[in-house]
């Protein structure tokens, strides 16, 4: 008795995993059609393949697709540097703090000095991330007192090459535009407090 009725619960749920299965199979053709084909490819189409209201398919078609990632979300780190008529300025002072601080230690850089004095540049001469061993803690960006290292929402970065996953100083070097592109809230948080910094200390050298 007890075998017939685990029979029959175990053949029921079958069915209702098969209903279940040919309902979203029709709802994601109904769909479509109320929708004219507009959930698929577009940010949009997206947006509401991740919504409740969705109904029938909500699978995203990686890579053609791609999920939106919040603001916070980070993955390997990079150099910002500022474009001044045409040349690169980095922002990397190479303090070492980043170095420092990183947990795997996966960060080292080559301090760069004045040929003819032998004092120390704020500008490293190498910069090197073995992205293999970083672990995504996002500390060096944390710590970093230029805003000079953040955190990229870049994730596609498989290789064929061991080697080609030590990344330099040009290959870490992104421009501000890129970094206000993609954390737009913390760009406009740590402007406007440049921006203060500067009043202030413009306000106190008047007063002088
Ligand atoms: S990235 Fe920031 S913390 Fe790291 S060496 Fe450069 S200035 Fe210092
Ligand atoms: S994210 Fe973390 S592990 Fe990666 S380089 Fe920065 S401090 Fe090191």
């Amino acid at each position: 008795m007890s075998e017939d009725k685990n029979a029959y619960m175990y053949g029921m749920g079958i069915l209702k995993t098969l209903w279940l299965a040919f309902r979203h199979f029709v709802d994601t053709y109904v769909d479509d059609i109320r929708r004219r084909g507009r959930r698929y490819y577009t940010p949009e189409g997206v947006a509401y393949r991740s919504s409740k209201d969705v109904t029938g398919i909500f699978t995203v078609q990686y890579p053609e697709e791609k999920l939106p990632v919040p603001e916070e979300f980070r993955y390997m780190p990079f150099l910002v540097y500022d474009e001044v008529e045409g040349k690169k300025e980095y922002r990397c002072t190479s303090c070492g703090i980043c170095a420092k601080v990183c947990p795997p230690q996966c960060i080292w850089i080559v301090r760069s000095s004045d040929p003819n004095t032998g004092r120390p540049i704020p500008d490293p001469a190498e910069f090197y991330i073995d992205i293999d061993i970083c672990m995504n803690c996002g500390l060096c960006a944390e710590y970093c007192p230029f805003d000079a290292i953040k955190m990229d929402h870049d994730y596609e970065l498989a290789t064929y090459d061991r080697k080609s996953n030590i990344y330099d100083k040009v290959k870490l070097g992104k421009p501000l535009s890129y970094y206000s592109y993609v954390r737009p809230i913390n760009y406009e948080r740590e402007e406007a407090a440049r921006r203060e910094a500067e009043a202030q200390r413009a306000a106190h050298k008047s007063h002088a």
